[in-house]
């Protein structure tokens, strides 16, 4: 404690000095302003020592010693145990966190996110990838379709959610149409069968597909309904439609960071976030702002899709008709991988628009190669993302690390 003049001031000592276990008790109570779980809890009470004079010294690892944070930890800190009888004074000292402890850390608050979450119809053994971007028309939905049929190929069951209610092209991308079916009280999705074109002799896969397209006559009625009303629709495709068992779903999400990415991340805290990019290095500035959105709800970043590279001509020639760089520069500025390069393809857009993607119409075409290949890649377990600048950042892709060797 300090006076004006940066004097130390000592409290009258009321009764004997606590023990260590009594400070530790009161610092249950101090809660981590980014991870919002005590910092007992996250390990970050590194040493407690009381001297006879009621003097407390606490040493607290943060999770970057830098962390704009500390300051709130620290008055946190002092607040909470100057409450306890017999303290005369409060020194609150910081350390970083090794690597182990982060992962720990980062594991708690995960675990924490996904015991807050309410259940849903998505079965935990589904693995969630959220299709994001910064901008709308750098072929999000293009990449979601193309994605869920190349894994469908494997025999895999992928659902699709077009969650990008503004601008809902799933339905016509894989030529799946009518209203959604429903029986007590649950909606049916509307499914595909898709080849086994991995293993011929194995099961055929299956696409369960929902969008909002079904569910309003045209994009224009849709255009209509405005934020909570759409966050609360996508909050029923997660409820309310039976989805049954599935390997995958695939989200389609609207371009940006808005209340249905947040509420995605609060409903389905185990999403991993694919972000998609095309090669113009502007349009990696918007995109940065999804990795960060993601990354502060804690969600993975399982990798960057750079969209429409090179186009790749038939005598093999290749043209940068949109630049060069845009996913590799994000993906280096997130500290995620760059997981596919799709070239730009006319016969992609025309795929779009006949209901078969081309990843099932033209599976040897470069765009259908890609996509295979990104299937594979994430079946395979994609290696995890490494750190990014950010108290909590760091500490999700150490966390990362440290589970994978686990
Ligand atoms: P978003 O979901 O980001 O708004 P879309 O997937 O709807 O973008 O794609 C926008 C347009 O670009 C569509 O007409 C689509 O067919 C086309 N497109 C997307 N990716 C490619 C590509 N690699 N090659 C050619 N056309 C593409």
């Amino acid at each position: 404690m300090e006076d004006d003049s940066g004097a130390a001031i000592h409290a009258p000592l009321a009764g004997p000095a606590p023990s260590p276990d009594d400070v530790r008790r009161m610092l249950a109570g101090v809660i981590d302003p980014e991870l919002h779980l005590s910092i007992v809890e996250l390990g970050m009470v590194d040493d407690v020592e009381v001297s006879p004079d009621g003097k407390v010294k606490v040493k607290v690892a943060l999770t970057t010693a830098g962390c704009p944070l500390r300051g709130q930890i620290k008055s946190e800190v002092q607040s909470k145990v100057r409450g306890l009888p017999g303290v005369t004074e409060v020194d609150v000292e910081y350390g970083e966190m090794t690597q182990e402890q982060k992962a720990t850390a980062m594991q708690r608050a995960r675990w924490q996110a996904r015991e807050d979450a309410e259940p849903t119809e998505v079965l935990a053994t589904t693995r969630v990838l959220a299709v994001a971007s910064g901008k709308g028309g750098v072929g999000k939905s293009s990449v979601t379709v193309n994605l869920a049929a190349a894994l469908a190929s494997r025999g895999l069951t992928v659902g699709v959610l077009d969650a990008d209610i503004w601008g809902f092209s799933v339905p016509r991308m894989l030529g799946v149409e009518g209203r959604l079916g429903g029986a007590e009280g649950k909606i049916h999705p509307n499914t595909v069968e898709v080849p086994n074109t991995l293993d011929t002799n194995g099961p055929a896969g299956l696409l369960k597909v929902v969008s909002m397209g079904f569910l309003v006559d045209d994009e224009g009625t849709a255009l209509m309904w405005r934020g909570l009303i759409l966050t609360k629709a996508v909050e029923q495709f997660l409820n309310d439609v039976r989805w049954g068992e599935m390997d995958y779903l695939l989200i389609d999400l609207p371009p940006g960071t808005g209340d249905i990415q947040m509420g995605l991340a609060r409903m389905l805290p185990q999403s991993e976030l694919l972000v998609v990019t095309t090669p113009a290095v502007a349009a990696q500035r918007v995109a940065v702002r999804v990795a960060d959105m993601a990354r502060r709800s804690y969600l993975k970043v399982v990798g960057v899709v750079e969209n429409m590279s090179e186009f790749v001509a038939p005598s093999g020639e290749r043209f940068a008709v949109f630049g060069e760089g845009g996913g590799k520069a994000l993906a280096d500025e997130i500290s995620a991988p760059l997981v596919a390069q799709i070239p730009l393809e006319p016969s992609l857009s025309e795929g779009s628009d006949t209901g078969r993607p081309i990843a099932l119409s033209a599976p040897d075409s470069p765009a259908g190669v890609a996509f295979h290949e990104l299937a594979a890649q994430l079946v395979d377990d994609l290696a995890p993302p490494i750190e990014m600048a950010g108290c909590t950042a760091r500490i999700l892709e150490l966390a990362d690390q440290a589970a994978a060797k686990t």
